[in-house]
């Protein structure tokens, strides 16, 4: 069975199986389309991934800042 890939919005802060070989784990969305287009958060450079090789190797989406609960203490 295909993985599937979670829904995306741009801006969406994403974490793939494996670093780019800056060091970084953590893309930004920033196309949505066929090819999904991510942000290197730590060395800024794109890359355009299919969406079934992007729902490969993702490994999380992280949750949204509007998404997480208050911390209430
Ligand atoms: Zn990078």
């Amino acid at each position: 069975m295909p993985r599937m890939l979670p829904p995306l919005e741009l801006g969406d802060i994403v974490r793939l199986r494996k670093p780019h070989p800056c060091g970084g784990y953590e893309w930004k969305v920033v196309r949505l389309g066929a090819d999904i287009g991510l942000q290197c958060l730590t060395c800024e450079r794109r890359i355009l991934l299919s969406r079934r090789t992007l729902a490969r190797r993702l490994k999380t989406a992280l949750p949204r800042p509007g998404d997480e609960q208050p911390t209430t203490t």
